[in-house]
């Protein structure tokens, strides 16, 4: 069980952020022996990577940094459970990505034909063929691919997961604590600043999320980081609903791991702010419905929202500040953050360490945004 420890007077590198980034990126600074603590504003996990529908599948970004990042997280989920020895609930159901018209099609087929370039293993298929896969699936799909990989994870496992081996190995979990501040001298990184007081340091990594424009500013960089809402709406448990992640259909349902139906999780601007709004959900309730007639009666037992961290260009902000040495942010997870997690904790603390990363960060460098 995660508990709360003191602040300590001095660690070697502050995370600031316990979301799936923050985490990941703990576990394997400690993992290496390194003296690194976690401070969090509010509880573990409260935020975006709490709110979150748990999908991991391959990344529909193009060739490049994301794909390569994915394809290396779905590695690391397949074993995570054993690498922490915790459950993080890893569900390799596979994902079916469909087309609803010629054009959406012709980009599943096109992003099939990626994949398979890189060796992984993808199924084109007829919407009949698709639907003897998954009978729930509508009329008004007409094709698509299907891929082993990929599938569902419980968000809360991964992060608790992350954080529990961490602490286990050295780091000290600081939650309900907000950075306030962050002191540089000489050029470096020296100390930052909380609600329940200073920590002494060489190295911060800035996990913030949402919130790392903020973090940031504290020594004077620019981060471009727009907060994008999604709300998700979840029913009483409901027999019968997809197995496979489904890709391609708005609103999109699926099923827990205890049968409810999950509906999301639409993008919205609406700044930080945070609550779910009933022409949302109605929505929502109107899309499924229109797919699926036969859960017009479904019981809704409750709805949540959170904020997506995105960057302009859509690519995560990773690596080291050129102007501050010693502040790595590590951000811009944006719709597939959750699924990014694991590869992105492994390469930001090659970063804190010095190592070099196994992808070459360069399309993801802070400074790319400079004036
Ligand atoms: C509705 C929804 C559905 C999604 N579905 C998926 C999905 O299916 N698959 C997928 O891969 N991704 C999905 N995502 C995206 C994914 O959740 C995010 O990209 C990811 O969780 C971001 O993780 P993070 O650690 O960067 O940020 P967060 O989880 O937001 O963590 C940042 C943390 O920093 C803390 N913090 C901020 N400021 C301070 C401060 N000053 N001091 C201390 N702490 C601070 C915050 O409290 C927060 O806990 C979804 C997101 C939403 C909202």
């Amino acid at each position: 069980m995660l508990v709360a420890d003191a602040l300590p007077r001095r660690a070697d590198v502050v995370v600031i952020g316990a979301g799936v980034f923050g985490a990941a990126t703990a576990f394997h600074l400690a993992e290496a022996g390194v003296d690194v603590v976690v401070v969090e504003r509010g509880d573990f996990c409260s935020e975006a990577s709490g709110a979150n529908v748990g999908l991991v599948s391959l990344s529909p970004r193009p060739p490049g940094l994301m794909a390569d990042l994915c394809r290396h997280a779905t590695d690391l989920y397949e074993a995570l459970s054993d690498r922490l020895g915790r459950e993080v609930h890893f569900q390799p159901t596979g994902v079916i990505r469909v087309g609803m018209t010629e054009e959406s099609l012709a980009d599943v087929i096109d992003w099939a034909e990626r994949q398979r370039s890189v060796g992984i293993e993808v199924d084109v298929l007829s919407g009949e063929e698709l639907r003897e896969l998954e009978p729930l699936l509508p009329e008004g799909v007409l094709g698509g691919c299907h891929t082993p990989r990929g599938g569902f994870v419980s968000p809360f496992a991964v992060v608790a997961g992350y954080l529990e081996r961490a602490r286990e190995l050295g780091a000290t979990l600081v939650p309900m604590t907000t950075v306030t501040g962050i002191t540089v001298r000489g050029g470096r990184v020296v100390s930052v600043d909380t609600t329940r007081g200073r920590i002494e340091t060489d190295a911060v990594v800035n996990a913030a999320g949402a919130w790392a424009g903020e973090v940031s500013a504290m020594v004077g960089l620019h981060t471009p980081i727009t907060p994008i809402r999604g709300q998700v709406l979840v029913t009483e448990p409901i027999a019968g609903l997809p197995h496979r992640v489904v890709m391609g259909i708005s609103p999109s349902i699926r099923s827990t791991w205890a049968a409810n139906g999950i509906i999301g999780s639409i993008q919205e601007d609406a700044g930080f702010e945070k609550r779910v709004t009933l022409a949302v959900m109605r929505d929502f309730a109107r899309g499924i419905t229109e797919m699926y007639p036969h859960l017009r009666e479904v019981q809704v037992i409750r709805a949540w929202s959170g904020l997506r961290p995105k960057t302009p260009d859509q690519m995560l902000i990773l690596g080291e500040s050129e102007q501050v040495p010693g502040f790595v942010v590590a951000t811009g997870g944006f719709d597939i953050g959750m699924m990014l997690g694991p590869a992105v904790g492994e390469v930001v603390a090659d970063v804190v360490l010095g190592r070099t990363p196994r992808f070459d960060l360069t399309p993801a460098r802070l400074d790319r945004f400079a004036a």
